[in-house]
């Protein structure tokens, strides 16, 4: 998934458990869960630092409406699989020959199943379940 669905996902769990700890493994656990739901990724850097500015965004607004510091930790900790996705494009646009990067987050490496679904469906489901999980959390945050 995006990485701003990832955070905004941990970002909401976070707050509702109000613990950092509790948030850091709800964050990473969920990033799990996310990627199993079919989804579409991208795989051009452009739509990887678009995906970052909205993740600053959304951290931004969410600061400014009071979010504390389990949020922020669970939003973190969400996306921070997707650091070894990233270095690995990195590495394979660097040195086109070579593909044998090894990923090892189980979502990515295949442990996990990990869902695909093509435009448009791919984004509505990464919507959705933003959606969904506001709708189950928003009891925490008010
Ligand atoms: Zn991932």
């Amino acid at each position: 998934m995006y990485a701003v669905t990832h955070f905004s996902v941990g970002l909401m769990l976070g707050q509702a458990v109000g613990n950092s700890y509790a948030a850091c493994a709800l964050g990473l656990a969920s990033h799990v869960v996310l990627d199993v739901i079919p989804h579409s990724d991208y795989s051009k850097i452009i739509f990887g630092v678009s995906d970052l500015a909205a993740v600053a965004a959304v951290a931004c607004v969410s600061i400014r409406a009071g979010a504390g510091a389990p949020a922020l930790i669970g939003g973190l900790a969400a996306i921070l699989p997707d650091l070894e996705v990233a270095v690995v494009h990195l590495r394979m646009a660097r040195d086109r020959a070579s593909c044998k990067h090894r990923l090892f987050f189980p979502s990515h490496s295949g442990l996990v199943r990990h869902g695909r679904l093509s435009l448009p469906w791919g984004v509505i489901t990464q919507i959705a379940t933003v959606v969904v999980v506001w709708t189950a959390l928003r009891g925490a945050f008010m």
